[in-house]
């Protein structure tokens, strides 16, 4: 057995890999170089190009860019109408804007529990969780995995709910064949550098409906329109714009529209090597009892986000603290997705508490994310497995 770094052995690895990075390549800065001595940084050319590229990626009829991921869930709960009073259904392994937008809106979240085996929200345990206050169901596809969609939408339409889909880390996932994006009623994107494409900062809303498309797009900046057949006191002159409601400032510069397109032309490669990490990876851990893969639905042909380890706390020595030092130890840095909403500090202070979802808690209790991004090499995969392998021979019981 090799001797743990952490206890004087030698690392798998003498640089250390995070779990995640964003690519960025010359034409990206070219983009952006482009754009910065162009005539517009912000409501110009680019921000409408981006959004009919990602209709066409995903297949929706509209799209509304954004500042972020969390922008673009708050706007697809004002546009829903939820409001004071009612209750929004989510999953709690997710991050904390995915729950934070029903608070937003002074709704209030209900967690469902996740399948324990793909970690995405369970169905039945949505249906336990309808009342007559339910206004909206948040589904994350965590890790980019498609959530049951068929099922899913069929619970939504039996109760009237609406269904925002929150694909921070699916996009290029199809479910059905069908891209993520163009199935729930909105769909919500993140761009941050951690996700499988990145404008720095940056979001997007997508929808089939023109009705809630609208409220998108005022919400999204200010409330205000210059569109006369959506004005109270419409005019000719040729100045005048109305503020018909309360919206944000959440717009997304010209800039960063321009880098999120040169990402999009790489989004196909950046799933292609995604799918090979996780493919060597799901054969190495496969083999070894003491860990967990995770399980994909046969609809979803996913592009993941995360690769999520489990490990078996029964079968193993150590807690998921020291297998996380250790593989630290080893220069492999991982991280843990998610700490269950509900357990953070703002959310006990609004009544929740532990034990309201046994499925999170417990996946929570032995995950742990590895590293997964386009540059990886497999050099650097075989590293990860190698660590893995010496870690779990340590620890094994
Ligand atoms: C990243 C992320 C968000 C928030 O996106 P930002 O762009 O960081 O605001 C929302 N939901 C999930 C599941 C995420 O992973």
């Amino acid at each position: 057995m090799e001797q743990l770094a952490i206890f004087g052995g030698t690392p798998v690895r003498t640089t250390p890999l995070s779990y995640g990075r964003q690519y960025i390549d010359e034409e990206d800065i070219q983009a952006v170089a482009d754009t910065l001595r162009s005539d517009y940084l912000t409501c110009g050319p680019r921000i409408t190009q981006l959004e009919e590229m990602l209709c066409e990626v995903t297949g929706a009829k509209y799209c509304v860019a954004v500042s972020n991921g969390t922008a673009a869930l708050h706007i697809a709960a004002m546009a829903a109408g939820i409001k004071e009073g009612d209750e929004v259904i989510t999953t709690p392994i997710t991050f904390a804007a995915s729950a934070n937008c029903a608070l937003y809106c002074g709704a209030r979240p209900v967690f469902a529990d996740i399948n324990p085996d793909t970690y995405n929200i369970d169905p039945d345990s949505i249906r336990k969780c309808i009342t007559d206050k339910t206004k909206a169901v948040v589904a994350v596809d965590f890790t980019g995995q498609a959530v049951e969609l068929d099922e899913i939408r069929a619970i939504c339409k039996e109760h009237n709910l609406i269904l925002i889909e929150d694909a921070a880390h699916s996009i290029g996932t199809k479910y059905n064949g069908q891209p993520i994006g163009s199935i729930a009623d909105m769909t919500t994107f993140s761009f941050h550098p951690v996700k499988t494409i990145t404008a720095g900062e940056g979001g997007a809303v997508t929808t089939n409906d023109p009705v809630l498309y609208q409220k998108l797009v005022l919400a999204h900046a200010h409330g205000i329109t210059r569109d006369r057949s959506q004005m109270v006191h419409p005019t000719d002159d040729p100045w005048y714009y109305e503020q018909v409601n309360l919206g944000y400032n959440y717009r997304m510069t010209e800039f960063q529209a321009a880098l999120l397109m040169s990402q999009l032309k790489k989004l196909e490669a950046f799933s292609k090597r995604r799918k090979e990490i996780v493919k060597m990876y799901d054969e190495a851990f496969s083999k070894i009892p003491e860990l967990k893969v995770q399980k994909e639905i046969p609809e979803s042909d996913t592009t993941r986000h995360l690769y999520i380890l489990q490990l078996d706390g029964e079968k193993l020595t150590c807690t998921r603290r020291e297998f996380f030092d250790a593989l630290r130890g080893e220069n492999i840095y991982s991280q843990v997705h998610y700490i269950p909403v509900y357990w953070h500090s703002h959310y006990e202070k609004l009544g929740y508490a532990k034990g309201l979802c046994p499925n999170a808690e417990h996946y929570y209790m032995q995950c742990m994310s590895l590293p997964l991004y386009y540059s990886l090499k497999d050099e650097d995969v075989k590293d990860v497995i190698h660590a893995v392998e010496k870690v779990v021979d340590y620890y094994r019981k």
